[in-house]
């Protein structure tokens, strides 16, 4: 079949299993500088995976021999409610984790595409990626066309999809008809860059993931550092404040995937109810959920910090039963968010930790956090 018409016929496909945009790029090297430096200046954080098979990352042709094309999709999941970014009492999740775990909803589809290529092709041979592997989506997303990398770093798409959409891959082996890269739209705009609670877009173009709280409270795995607690405010899963500001993204329409309508109980969860999670009550109401990444430690250790930059008296409670749980790091944040609110009940809840704490690191902050609390009675 010419390339022509077998790449019209697998964007047809695309389309037709509920992609909501799709390109080609013929696969030549990445340019690597940016990637590079990047890593060198250690915006990466934790996540040493994005250290690790660069070469891999920068040519595709190195995951699958003989590739020839990468095709990229991408799935609409906005869903068009308020995030709660001032109620206190409330936390806030990225819209993308309110509904069901996207990793599967996109295999699920990019092997039914994968399916239908090899049906028009039987030579085609293929190779599926969801946010896995050594792929830089978003550059082959932009290289296929679909959009362009934003001050953000999110690919945009256009007012339609703006930027609220799950980017997967197939490299194929067969030279398709290629598109015309995505140009980029941001223009003078720097809404994103003054937004940021944290100033994590360090230039355009360029995000420090150590000071994102996308990845302050999804990746990091220990303790959030001290003094991003407060720049987290009420976040206790992601961030979307550089998306929600962004122009492109006003007017988008909501998915049509049913699997991505939120979960009621995400879309403005009480920060009394997430704290009262058993580690069981965790499994079984984030099965087949995005947060499930962040483990039961990581949700209260983001509950505990939302609670202490509220302020509220009423938390007091709920954060000396964490404060008594059996993870340290939890323990500890939870002695932050105490000290954070302050006052009489908050200040004998840490005496009394301190005088069984046995974690060493635990009992350190427990003497900083009473000796700076004392001195502020
Ligand atoms: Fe670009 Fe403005 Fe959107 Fe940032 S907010 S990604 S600068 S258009």
């Amino acid at each position: 079949m010419l390339p022509e018409l077998l790449t019209k016929k697998i964007k047809e496909s695309a389309i037709s299993l509920g992609f909501h945009r799709v390109g080609v790029a013929p696969v030549e090297a990445v340019p690597d500088s940016k990637l590079k430096r990047w890593l060198k200046l250690d915006y990466h954080g934790e996540m040493h995976y994005m250290s690790r098979q660069v070469e891999k990352r920068l040519d595709p042709s190195l995951v699958l021999e003989e590739t020839k094309s990468v095709l990229s999709v991408a799935l609409n999941y906005y869903h068009n409610y308020e995030l709660n970014y001032d109620d206190r009492n409330s936390g806030v999740i990225s819209r993308y984790a309110s509904g069901d775990d996207y990793h599967k909803v996109m295999e699920t589809k990019l092997k039914a595409l994968l399916k239908k290529i090899t049906e028009l092709c039987p030579d085609a041979k293929g190779k599926i990626y969801v946010d896995t592997g050594p792929i830089m989506d978003k550059y082959w997303a932009s290289r296929s066309g679909m959009g362009w990398i934003g001050k953000n770093t999110n690919l945009i798409a256009d007012k339609r999809l703006g930027s609220w959409f799950f980017i997967g891959e197939i490299l194929i082996n067969q030279r398709l008809d290629s598109d015309a890269p995505g140009s980029d739209h941001c223009g003078s705009c720097r809404r994103c860059l003054d937004a940021c609670p944290t100033e994590a877009i360090v230039e355009p173009y360029v995000v420090d993931s150590r000071l994102c709280i996308s990845y302050l409270t999804i990746e990091v795995k220990e303790d959030i550092p001290e003094n991003l607690r407060r720049s987290t405010s009420n976040l206790v899963f992601g961030c979307d404040i550089c998306q929600d500001v962004c122009p492109w993204n006003r007017k988008v329409e909501p998915s049509r995937e049913e699997s991505f309508i939120p979960r009621k109980e995400l879309k403005k969860p009480r920060l009394k109810n997430l704290a009262q999670l058993t580690k069981e009550d965790f499994r079984y109401l984030f099965q087949n959920s995005p947060i499930r990444r962040s483990k039961w430690r990581g949700l209260m250790r983001n509950t505990a910090v939302a609670m202490g930059n509220s302020h509220n008296k009423e938390f007091i409670p709920d954060l000396c039963k964490l404060l008594n749980c059996s993870d340290a790091m939890v323990r500890r944040h939870a002695a932050w968010a105490l000290k954070e609110i302050g006052g009489s009940k908050a200040q004998k809840a840490l005496v009394e930790r301190r005088a069984i704490e046995t974690n060493s690191q635990t009992r350190d902050e427990l003497k900083t956090l009473l000796e700076t609390e004392t001195s502020n009675l």
